[in-house]
């Protein structure tokens, strides 16, 4: 077997493994199309490659056109699967005008006035302009991560390869008047080599973001309470922990405010543990929504909630805990029979001065206890009063009427 055909082999079949390994992806991850589309456009460029080298029956030049087709299909597959997996709009417009100006381009070349030069440099040329596209695309989310910034530059050096190393290659080499000697030729050469090295890379990132996708839904299901659609406790901790020093960091205020559902053991045991099941799913509903974007919510425990308010001081939060107390206290609740009453408590505590989440949590959980204490269906503020006395951190509890 002859060098140059070993060498010919290299990108068909760095192109084939690339294809498999993103068809599995896809076959785990079938929500996420762009893999198939990489997998078919790896494949693609495969076809594309050993065409160059395996004449088919029909002649050489309909199997170089179809050896061409194949190249932009996989091109613009994956310029239009990396556009599409960084959450852009892919540009079909400026992809088909790429694309079939190339081909049109390389056909007038091939059957209306042969010119295997102007066929190298129109294919080149609308490569590179592909490859420009998605880095345009990708400018836009580049400091959004690390696979972001490093496909950009991957996509600008795509660019650069095919539009001045062809230029460079075909000035100083060429004119190419024949394929005799053309796959030993320094072109053929440098393309093959820098085509496996940039899908390589590109490869590499890819998977790269491939597995950052998965660990990002893994992570999001760790953290995610099922029957409650919360955060789970270790969820709700390390999301608040994050806001806190955000709110820290911008000197902004911050609250907590804890809630427990009132006597649920005794509902429970009342309307059984399904009917308890919707109640829980019900009060985290109402949470959600009262606490929107900004507020952290999670279900802590059994029938035990916390949210983090910034930009809310002990007023603000109080207002909001009121809030719930009275819209959950006064309405009919999911999974109860009508008329059935539920009710919670509610704890607040504001954060004060670098408070970490939880001695924060402490606060609030002793006021907490005091609604608990004092009639449940009610809200209790903590007032730390460090500020004031340093040496000292006392909670105070301040008594409130429920209603
Ligand atoms: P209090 O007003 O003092 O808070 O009384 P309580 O009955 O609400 O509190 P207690 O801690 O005595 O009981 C909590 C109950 O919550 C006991 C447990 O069976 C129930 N529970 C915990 N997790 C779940 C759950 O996921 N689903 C259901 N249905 N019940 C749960
Ligand atoms: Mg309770
Ligand atoms: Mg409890």
């Amino acid at each position: 077997m002859d060098t140059g055909l070993l060498v010919g082999l290299l990108n068909p079949t760095i192109a084939l493994a690339l294809g498999a390994v993103f068809l599995v992806l896809w076959f785990y991850q079938r929500h996420r199309p762009y893999l198939a589309v990489l997998a078919a456009s790896y494949w693609l460029s495969a076809a594309g490659f050993l065409l160059q080298h395996f004449t088919l029956p029909i002649g050489m030049a309909p199997t170089k056109l179809i050896s061409n087709i194949c190249f932009t299909i996989a091109a613009c597959g994956l310029a239009g699967a990396i556009v599409t997996r960084y959450g852009r709009r892919v540009p079909f417009a400026a992809i088909g005008v790429l694309a079939s100006g190339g081909l049109t381009a390389f056909c007038w070349f091939m059957f209306i006035q042969p010119d295997l030069t102007w066929r190298i440099l129109v294919m080149n040329f609308a490569f590179g302009g592909l490859s420009l596209v998605v880095a345009a695309e990708l400018r836009v989310v580049r400091d959004k991560g690390p696979t972001e910034m490093i496909l950009f530059v991957l996509s600008l050096l795509s660019g650069l390869n095919f539009f001045v190393r062809t230029l460079v290659i075909v000035i100083a080499h060429g004119p190419y008047q024949s394929y005799d000697g053309f796959y030993a030729s320094s072109y053929w050469t440098t393309a093959l080599l820098s085509h496996a090295l940039l899908s390589l890379l590109i490869a590499l990132c890819l998977f790269c973001a491939a597995a950052l996708d998965v660990m990002k839904v893994l992570k999001a299901e760790a953290y995610t309470d099922p029957l409650s659609g919360l955060l789970n406790r270790r969820g709700f901790e390390e999301r608040a922990t994050l806001l806190l020093q955000h709110c820290a960091t911008a000197k902004l205020p911050v609250s907590l405010v804890l809630a427990d559902l009132d006597h649920f053991k005794a509902l429970n045991d009342l309307h059984g543990h399904a009917a308890g099941d919707r109640v829980i799913a019900d009060f985290a509903a109402k949470l959600r929504s009262a606490a929107g974007t900004s507020g952290v919510a999670g279900r802590i425990g059994g029938e035990e909630f916390a949210v983090l308010l910034p930009l809310s001081d002990l007023g603000a939060a109080r207002l909001f805990a009121e809030a719930i107390r009275t819209l959950y206290s006064a309405g009919s609740v999911d999974g109860l029979p009508h008329g059935t009453r539920a009710t919670a408590s509610f704890g607040v505590a504001a954060r004060t001065g670098e408070e970490g989440l939880e001695p924060l949590m402490r606060r609030a959980d002793e006021a907490l206890y005091k609604a608990k204490r004092n009639g449940r269906d009610s809200v209790r503020l903590s007032y730390d009063q460090s500020a004031c006395e340093p040496s000292e951190t006392v909670s105070v509890v301040e008594p409130l009427k429920a209603g």
